[in-house]
């Protein structure tokens, strides 16, 4: 057994770095994604500096912390921090991490706070040498996990349930199981969402939960046909020129060594269900999900709005980034002009320094700028993908009218969001969720809209290439595919406690 003081996690020294207790104004109104995760076995490459490609190109999935780390041999590099991407290294950091293979990870916190202690990936000592883990979803079954440890005299050292699976695989490798069979057996205890990428002295492994709640891909470097990157999504493979070569699989793990790649079915057989909302709104409109591009599946989704709530208007605007697309196929659908009503700042995002009261007022516009010269005048659509506590969309509107706009009529390209998730995204409890205890037309009243319209939960499913049962929609229904335990139910679903009316 290897004591816990030989963990190689920092023990939360930097508490003055938190972060996560932005005003309550302040809040994105939007699901927030749980973290970007990412793979590379390449000998002779440089692998921190692809891997720092990766994590660029999954920005968008967590914008707390980064971190890389590297294998040269069995040497562990690795290093890690608060803040993007771009902030966390520097080239003379990426030289710092030489070696073969590496793995990264870009967090953005649902379970454990804001700090750097929290920053991925995980790092342990084992009896075959250090394991570094990138993790992305949400365990639900985390109480029993750290019972488990504690009952074997592990006392895990951080608040991530991140750290709980790196802990269990160390206690396996150290029961005298190899790598592969010692992330199994640390699997097959996990309840919940994960896609992991693990990085060992002697290969990397990608692992997908039986449900393949989040999204893992599986690519090949053109010119090096046995080395393997695998990420989040697609488009942190297209940055550094890896072709797509499939989905990791539901249930399935991969491990990608000097001998090529094996690919194991870990898990009893179970039904995928993939995040809906990695579809419609998380994933980069430039991915691709089971073979399908999200930006033609979001258009699909924009058509079908048309079809279903069409309205008489001038222009048809898209609230960016994701709103885009939807925005272009109602107007392809409807006759109605499409045009760009909304600018945004892209380099507003979570930062350390926060703006003051006078900037908070101004609100919306610090991310988003209404273009008086096209909304002036005009009955105006507005398509975004989807409205959580309504916050935003009540300042939207409001930006809209002032800009000019006659008649705003508001359509949103997924059903009303009635549920939090468990499964590694941020949607607040439920009593947060406008939908949960407003009608549309209650909700209209409070955002402001002359009128609103969601898509249905058909058209939503219809609109995917896909079998729709192979989809998480939990959030619009309730209907969640992994059982969720009663403690950790009553945390987020107020309703059903009767918190609320
Ligand atoms: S509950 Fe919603 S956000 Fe969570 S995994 Fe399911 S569809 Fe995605």
């Amino acid at each position: 057994m290897i004591p816990d003081s030989d963990l190689r996690l920092d023990p939360c020294a930097d508490p003055v770095r938190v972060i996560s207790a932005l005003p309550d104004s302040d809040r994105v109104d939007k699901p927030e994604e749980a973290c970007g995760v990412f793979g590379i076995y390449a000998p002779g490459q440089e692998v921190a500096k692809l891997t720092y490609f990766g994590l660029y190109a999954l920005q968008h999935r967590g914008q707390e912390s980064a971190g890389i780390a590297t294998f040269q041999g069995r040497q562990l590099h690795e290093h890690r921090d608060m803040g993007l991407v771009s902030h966390v290294f520097n080239p003379e950091i990426l030289q710092g991490l030489p070696g073969e293979l590496a793995i990264g990870h870009t967090r953005y916190s649902t379970t454990g706070s804001s700090r750097r202690c929290n920053a991925q990936p995980v790092i342990v000592d084992t009896r075959l040498g250090q394991l570094a883990l990138a993790h992305n979803g949400n365990l639900v079954n985390t109480t029993q996990l750290r019972e488990y440890l504690v009952a074997r005299g592990c006392e895990p050292t951080t608040t991530i349930d991140s750290e709980l699976i790196a802990l269990i695989i160390r206690e396996e490798v150290n029961s005298g199981k190899d790598w592969v069979d010692a992330t199994i057996s640390a699997c097959l205890l996990c309840v919940g969402a994960f896609s992991l990428t693990i990085a060992t002295p002697d290969g990397i492994m990608a692992i997908r939960d039986p449900y393949g709640i989040r999204p893992l891909v599986l690519g090949i470097m053109p010119d090096h046909t046995s080395h393997y990157v695998v990420a989040s999504e697609t488009c942190a493979l297209d940055i550094i020129g890896a072709d797509y070569e499939r989905d990791v699989k539901p249930g399935e793990l991969l491990w990608i060594t000097a001998d090529g790649i094996r690919a194991i079915d870990w898990a009893p057989k179970a039904a995928p269900k993939l995040c809906i909302f990695e579809m419609i709104y998380f994933a980069r409109p430039d991915s691709w999900v089971h073979e399908e591009s999200l930006y033609s599946y979001r258009m699909r989704l924009g058509k079908q709005l048309a079809i279903e709530s069409c309205q008489d208007a001038d222009i048809v605007i898209g609230v960016p980034d994701s709103g885009i697309p939807a925005a272009i196929g109602f107007s392809e659908a409807s006759g109605i002009p499409y045009a760009e009503g909304l600018i945004k700042n892209r380099y507003v995002g979570r930062t350390f320094i926060q703006p003051t009261q006078e900037m908070r007022e101004a609100g919306i516009r610090m991310k988003l700028n209404p273009l008086k010269d096209v909304l002036k005048g005009k009955r105006v659509i507005v398509i975004d993908d989807s409205i959580v506590r309504g916050t935003t969309s009540r300042k939207l509107v409001k930006a809209l009218r002032d800009a000019g706009a006659t008649e705003i009529h508001m359509r949103i390209s997924s059903p009303p969001v009635t549920h939090p998730c468990f499964y590694g995204i941020d949607t607040d409890t439920q009593d947060q969720l406008i939908a949960a205890t407003k009608s549309v037309a209650e909700i209209a009243a409070q955002i402001g809209v002359d009128t609103l319209a969601y898509l249905s939960w058909d058209g939503m499913l219809s609109a995917t290439n896909q079998n729709p049962n192979n989809f998480c929609s939990a959030c619009f229904t309730g209907d969640y595919p992994v059982e969720i335990p009663d403690g950790l139910k009553k945390s987020k679903l107020m309703l059903e406690m009767g918190a609320i009316n």
